[in-house]
């Protein structure tokens, strides 16, 4: 059997046409499957890391983000944590229930861009853990012959993720904007806990994926 899971971007861009895209991808041969919601568990991971952390604590849910940063800040007056994006949480939690204990399944994690689709199957690779693929949206479209929708102009993960924490945090996406506020409060040591950062303007809507 083949599962697929599509990414919350691509469901916000199908919109009132999602429950046809999964029609389509069931005769296709593909079951759309659902995974339980890992934001609160990465929520958490990061307020209990920023507790103990000195240092001000990077957002690590954009793997671009990250090695922009890495390549173009050398004041390392931040941490880097071991965190995984959500959509790794995810994977996790559907290779679990429907890969580990079955030869016959495949599944397959839709990305909205390219980063995390290398992220994902390199973590995997590395873990020996085979019949799990992460493809970009637009090569699901491109090889199941479906029609892609427009990107959707708001990100269903904006910037914000982190506000209903009891932390000091600074919000950033875009290249220019993610770089001048990571340089800006390192160099300045500014008081605060977490910089979230996603390198695509405006989240992951804008993706290189979709
Ligand atoms: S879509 Fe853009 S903002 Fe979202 S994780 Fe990928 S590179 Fe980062």
């Amino acid at each position: 059997m083949n599962y697929i899971w599509i990414n919350p971007v691509v469901k916000a861009m199908y919109a009132y046409k999602l429950e046809k895209l999964i029609k389509e991808l069931e005769d296709k041969g593909y079951k759309v499957v659902e995974t339980p919601s890992q934001v609160e568990l990465v929520k958490n991971k990061f307020e209990n890391l920023c507790m103990e952390e000195e240092k001000i604590v990077l957002d690590t849910r954009c793997p671009a983000a990250i090695e922009y940063i890495k390549e173009k800040v050398k004041n390392r007056g931040f941490f880097i944590p071991r965190i995984e994006p959500i959509l790794i949480h995810s994977a996790r939690a559907l290779y679990d229930i429907y890969i580990k204990d079955n030869k016959d399944n495949t599944l397959f994690i839709t990305t909205p861009c390219s980063s995390l689709k290398d992220m994902g199957n390199l973590i995997f690779k590395e873990e020996k853990k085979s019949r799990i693929v992460f493809k970009t949206w637009n090569d699901i479209c491109k090889e199941l012959d479906i029609p892609k929708e427009e990107k959707c102009s708001r990100s269903p993960i904006p910037l914000g993720f982190f506000r209903n924490l009891n932390l000091k945090v600074l919000e950033a996406s875009g290249q220019q904007e993610v770089l001048e506020t990571v340089t800006n409060a390192v160099e300045n040591n500014e008081d605060i806990d977490l910089i979230e950062i996603l390198l695509c303007e405006g989240g992951c809507n804008t993706g290189d994926g979709i």
